[in-house]
């Protein structure tokens, strides 16, 4: 079969079976293409409650499809590789977080939605990296223990000086690849390019950026900019999202390394065999689970608008 072949065949069976594709943006072109909406991982979360079908496949990675779960709990959810996790996620000890807790009771804790359903029961607060300040600011605290991404952490403190954040270890290894030589090399090579990164990077190489923001506020930044050339310092799929949304524009990755290997693990075949066969893995969580892991989400969502 063909690719083309291939996704005829997905589209045609994910209406035929009711199935919703959600595809978050790093995925590759193949799978964007056969998705029933494309985004980041709370969009697609906030989709996936919205959709008419009854099920939901996630092409990303577990967190993800978990967060689906915990917003859509009547809908049956699932992951489009069962081996696609998060480092980051995946690395936070949730016996350490609850000592944390148990050592600083006063202290509200404010996660990345980049995190397990596990660790979002033991939570206050969520925020995605395109609301964190946001919601930060007006959530009723002024100090807060953040985890798992301290670069993220650090790009918040330094938006929020009026407020002291506590920065537990973590961060994510695709953006933790980006180096200060890489910015070095890329003003060499596209003197004319605004650098535009995100603040998963570290402090020190995010601080040499010209622009700093999530995806989603990446991709706007570009599509707005009067600018012709920019360097891309996330994942690399932007890039090519990029380059299809804006053709009269040049677009170059920070570093050929900017690539989630846990992201790309999901195939086109994988799509189409979980159509085809049904077989795939299904998220389950415990009814009591999904109801603590739901407050921090909704606490995100009243401070976040
Ligand atoms: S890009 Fe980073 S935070 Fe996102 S899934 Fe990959 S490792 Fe996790």
């Amino acid at each position: 079969m063909t690719t083309r072949e291939m996704q005829d065949e997905i589209l045609r069976l994910k209406q035929e079976k009711s199935v919703c594709v959600l595809v978050h943006a790093y995925q590759d072109e193949d799978i964007w293409e056969i998705a029933d909406y494309v985004g980041d991982s709370f969009g697609l979360s906030q989709q996936a409650a919205a959709a008419k079908e009854d099920t939901v496949l996630m092409c990303g990675v577990r967190f993800m499809a978990e967060t689906v779960k915990i917003l859509a709990p009547q809908k049956r959810v699932f992951l489009s590789h069962p081996q696609a996790g998060c480092p980051m996620a995946d690395a936070v000890d949730e016996d350490i977080l609850a000592q944390v807790k148990a050592d600083t009771p006063d202290v509200p804790v404010a996660a990345y939605v980049n995190t397990t359903a596990a660790v979002k029961a033991l939570c206050d607060v969520c925020v995605t990296s395109s609301s964190a300040v946001k919601i930060l600011r007006a959530y009723p605290a002024d100090r807060f223990i953040f985890l798992p991404d301290p670069n993220l952490g650090a790009y918040i403190q330094s938006q929020l000086p009026e407020k002291s954040f506590e920065l537990l270890p973590g961060g994510c290894p695709t953006h933790l690849r980006l180096t200060e030589r890489d910015i070095a090399a890329a003003r060499e090579a596209h003197p004319d390019a605004l650098i535009l990164m995100h603040p998963e990077c570290h402090p020190r190489v995010a601080k040499k950026a010209d622009y700093l923001g999530s995806t989603t506020q990446i991709l706007s930044y570009a599509e707005k900019s009067d600018k012709k050339e920019f360097v891309i310092a996330t994942e690399n799929s932007i890039v090519e999202h990029l380059k299809f949304r804006c053709p009269d524009k040049k677009f170059y990755p920070l570093s050929r390394d900017c690539v989630c290997h846990n992201m790309r693990l999901t195939t086109l075949p994988d799509v189409y065999r979980f159509l085809a066969t049904g077989e795939g893995e299904e998220i389950l969580l415990a009814p009591d689970l999904i109801e603590k892991a739901r407050r921090p989400i909704d606490a995100m969502l009243r401070y976040g608008g």
